[in-house]
């Protein structure tokens, strides 16, 4: 059997026409399926939607609704945990995961002794310049400093073995980046390309700001780098100062002292200080993810499940 995970959060316009396209692709599976919506705290009528699919089609759409918006990586955490399959497959609602790209996906596993068949775009296209231009920059910068590989333009729809979906379930951390656990847990991934698709309804809920803050959650979460960065920036200051000190000292035996350069010393006090506040805030990033760790919160709180819906 084959689970299909597809997190949503306002999507109402989107699942009628996701749900008939996978419908369709179906026929060519000789697979069962079983789709399991998780419905993230939508405000508009998912929930709604999600109930009339399932007593529509209640031997094989499955749902959880949760009590609030839990972010993605939440949605797809519950959904990996209800999902029953032997192969399990991650999709958004939106038909940018092109569901075409399934039976092959499905054989690929198969045939191939790999565990996991990932997709990636090989187009951006459709996506503000400046957009691209950030996200290239992030694999950039996370592939060199990260000890997990990420790779440029993969999405989160890939197809996987049940041994490898369980590993990821054995990650219960509170601060989940999915591109990161996907690759750390390791086994043998092949990849897909194919071209960017546009959403088929709906608007994205991701604003250039907060796709910024979710890179920099990806860098926090997956690498201790920054917090090398900030002591070299110290050390490098402190032997610094302790070389100009040495310079004025020598130079004031020598010259004699003009009290001149006060205005330097400013610029001085200002650039050391700002160091300061970055490292603090640096380790500050790391300090908040590891008190949102120890309070050992829930990463989801489900308020619904089709099961609820059956009584
Ligand atoms: N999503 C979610 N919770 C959120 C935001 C998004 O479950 O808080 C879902 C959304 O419904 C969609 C998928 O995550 O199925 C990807 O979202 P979106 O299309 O907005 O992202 P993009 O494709 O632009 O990266
Ligand atoms: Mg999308």
């Amino acid at each position: 059997m084959i689970s299909i995970v597809v997190p949503c959060y306002n999507e109402e316009e989107a699942i009628p026409s996701f749900f008939k396209e996978v419908e369709n692709i179906r026929e060519q599976l000789t697979h069962e399926i079983e789709y399991i919506f998780v419905n993230d705290g939508s405000k508009d009528r998912t929930l709604a939607c999600l109930r009339a699919l399932h007593k529509q089609y209640p031997d094989r759409v499955r749902y959880l609704s949760f009590s609030r918006n839990f972010g993605k990586e939440a949605g797809l955490f519950a959904g990996l945990q209800a999902a029953k399959g032997d192969l399990i497959t991650v999709m958004d609602a939106d038909l940018q995961d092109p569901p075409d790209l399934l039976p092959q996906m499905v054989q690929m596993i198969e045939t191939e002794d790999i565990d996991c068949v990932g997709t990636r775009r090989t187009t951006r296209d459709g996506e503000p310049a400046i957009r691209s231009f950030f996200a290239r920059l992030f694999y950039k910068l996370i592939n060199r400093i990260g000890e997990t590989e990420m790779v440029d333009g993969a999405r989160d729809f890939r197809l996987m073995t049940r041994q490898m979906v369980d590993s990821i379930l054995e990650l219960t951390e509170y601060n989940r980046f999915s591109k990161g656990i996907f690759s750390w847990v390791g086994y043998n991934t092949k990849y897909l390309s194919y071209e960017n698709r546009e959403r088929v309804a709906g608007e994205t809920t991701w604003s250039f700001w907060s796709l910024l803050s979710y890179s920099i959650d990806g860098i926090i979460n997956f690498s201790e780098v920054p917090l090398n960065i900030a002591s070299y920036i110290g050390a490098f200051s402190c032997i610094g100062s302790v070389i100009t000190m040495m310079v004025i000292l020598f130079r004031t035996l020598i010259y004699g002292d003009p009290t001149s350069g006060w205005p330097s010393m400013v610029c001085i006090f200002l650039f050391v200080g700002g160091l300061q506040l970055l490292c603090l805030g640096i380790i500050g990033k790391y300090i908040g993810k590891i008190f949102m760790e120890t309070k050992k919160r829930p990463v989801f709180i489900v308020k619904e499940t089709e099961k609820d819906n059956d009584k």
